[in-house]
């Protein structure tokens, strides 16, 4: 067969040659030595994930931490999945969690100089890499129809062998060029598919830079690389894109590992040097006990949308990132905690290959470090973003009161032991929103050994006393007082040794005094929250308890 006369006759008005591509618009990346080049490949289903985000970081880190670039690329060969706007989802919640891209698609056009940088733009280049795989008689046209195809599964399945489409199986391996021209003319539609030389019973080996060294058995199906329309599959794709864009690391999910063979042989045969394949575990949860996969359609936290609608910050999610991708981030931060998580070396043989664990409440465990460390200021600022956003209602509250919310979020940051009460915007909003009257709400209960009649006694007294010029010790003395003259112990150490002696403590009074004036039983320092909400507050609230 004369394959040079049937890659002419398959892809007449591809005219270029791979090494034009290679020397001319996808030369060598002139980079520093060992610097990496990284990319994340999402399709534009609309839906981004945790695991999307968790790879993403990877790739951020290695080409932030060598010098390299990191690109975003669009797979967009699939138009069954295309969703409208959904690169624009993509690329703004990437953005969110503060992952940028040096080259790819931008919300402004595409940047860089290995693009196009979505697939759909770059058939012409797969379709060179196509026709010279068929000059090279490693690439057939197969004119099988979907029946056909499901007629030999049938037959593998009876005679109990692999199922696919490969050896003596694969019915258009050995056409002839007349029997192909004829079906051509003919205009009979088909798939190119890839002639592959492995053998079911061969196994290769592979380094995978978070796995180590893998032994897989070779691959052996004549793949489809070009679909009827003359689109590339993924497999094939993914190969020459990585090759010419001169990507050095490839992070994707460990889903990819079983097609690996396929990559690994398609790479041979072009003789093109593999990337360094990085196969990251599956995100996992604790579910009743039970490790699982997080699901897309379970887990709402599996989608980034959940961080941003609740109003995660960047810098917390980063950080949790980490102590998940990273057996010893935790260690290093606790010997530095002060440093930026740039100047951790991340390293991909610490990461984990039996499922990377996610945990909200470690991740709000660490949203509290973090933020605490974050100037209120800046809390404030994202705080207000992120109600324009989300939570319209709040704005002007958060505009119109900006001082005392700066004071709200301060309270007790300064102490020697601060206090980490902050973890993302509506738990933030939350957490002040006894500020605001419209908020205000009486939601815990006063202790079990004080009734009705008991609370209006103490508030009574609180309110005759209350002088708001008192400093903290003053304040808190004359709440002793209230407490000794209605019979609760001044300090609870005397109650614990005669209980039998009080109606309670003074940790109970102030607790009736808390919940009047903060609505909760348990909050910052009472004395800080009542200057901040200033007299006229404080009073209102203490009088509309006693006009219950
Ligand atoms: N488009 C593929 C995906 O979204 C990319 C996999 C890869 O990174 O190679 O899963």
């Amino acid at each position: 067969m004369d394959y040079k006369k049937l890659a002419d006759m398959l892809f007449p008005n591809i005219t270029k040659t791979i090494s034009h591509y290679e020397e001319t618009q996808f030369p060598k990346r002139n980079l520093e030595e060992g610097a990496m080049v990284t990319r994340l490949a999402p399709s534009p289903t609309g839906f981004i994930h945790l695991g999307n985000l968790y790879g993403a970081f990877v790739d951020e880190r290695l080409a932030r931490q060598t010098n390299g670039i990191f690109m975003l690329r669009i797979e967009d060969t699939d138009d069954k999945r295309k969703v409208e706007g959904a690169i624009e989802t993509i690329i703004s919640s990437l953005e969110y969690f503060d992952l940028k891209f040096d080259e790819g698609v931008t919300l402004d056009g595409e940047l860089g100089n290995y693009g196009p940088y979505y697939q759909s733009n770059r058939v012409e280049i797969y379709q060179t890499v196509a026709k010279y795989l068929v000059e090279q008689g490693r690439a057939y046209p197969c004119f099988c129809t979907e029946e056909e195809l499901a007629e030999l599964r049938k037959k593998q399945e009876e005679e109990k062998i692999t199922p696919g489409y490969y050896g003596k199986w694969a019915r258009d391996r050995n056409l002839s060029f007349e029997e192909i021209k004829k079906r051509l003319d003919n205009n009979e539609s088909y798939v190119l598919r890839f002639k592959s030389m492995g053998s079911e019973d061969n196994k290769f080996e592979i380094e995978d830079a978070i796995r180590g060294t893998l032994s897989m058995p070779e691959n052996f199906q004549d793949i489809v690389i070009l679909k009827t329309n003359g689109i590339p599959t993924y497999h094939f794709a993914h190969v020459v894109d990585d090759h010419l864009m001169r990507v050095t690391h490839v992070v994707r999910g460990e889903e990819w590992l079983s097609t690996l063979p396929i990559h690994y042989e398609l790479f041979k045969t072009l003789n093109w040097e593999l990337p360094v394949y990085c196969h990251t575990a599956h995100m996992m949860k604790i579910d009743n006990g039970v490790k699982r996969k997080l699901s897309k359609r379970k887990d709402p936290e599996m989608g980034l949308g959940y961080y941003m609608e609740l109003g995660y910050f960047p810098q917390a999610v980063r950080e949790y990132l980490l102590t998940i991708l990273n057996s010893n981030f935790e260690e290093w931060r606790i010997a530095n905690p002060d440093s930026s998580i740039d100047d951790f070396n991340f390293s991909l043989s610490k990461m984990s290959t039996s499922g990377a664990l996610f945990d909200l409440d470690k991740l709000n465990d660490i949203s509290k470090e973090v933020l605490v460390k974050i100037p209120v200021e800046e809390i404030y600022d994202f705080l207000l973003n992120w109600a324009k956003k989300y939570r319209t209602e709040i704005e002007s509250y958060l505009i119109n009161d900006k001082e005392a919310v700066l004071k709200l979020l301060s309270i007790g940051r300064d102490a020697k032991k601060p206090r980490k009460d902050l973890i993302y915007c509506e738990q933030i909003f939350d957490f002040i929103s006894y500020y605001f009257d419209e908020y205000f709400k009486i939601v815990d209960k006063n202790p079990d050994n004080i009734n009705d009649e008991e609370v209006k006694v103490i508030l009574k007294g609180y309110l005759e006393t209350y002088n708001h010029n008192d400093d903290q010790s003053q304040w808190f003395e004359k709440i002793r007082e209230i407490a000794e003259q209605n019979g609760y112990a001044a300090r609870p150490k005397d109650y614990k040794k005669n209980p039998e002696m009080y109606k309670g403590h003074v940790g109970d009074v102030s607790t009736v005094i808390r919940l009047a004036v903060v609505g909760r039983a348990s909050s910052p320092d009472v004395w800080e929250i009542q200057q901040i909400l200033g007299e006229d507050k404080v009073r209102e609230r203490i009088k509309s308890v006693l006009s219950n």
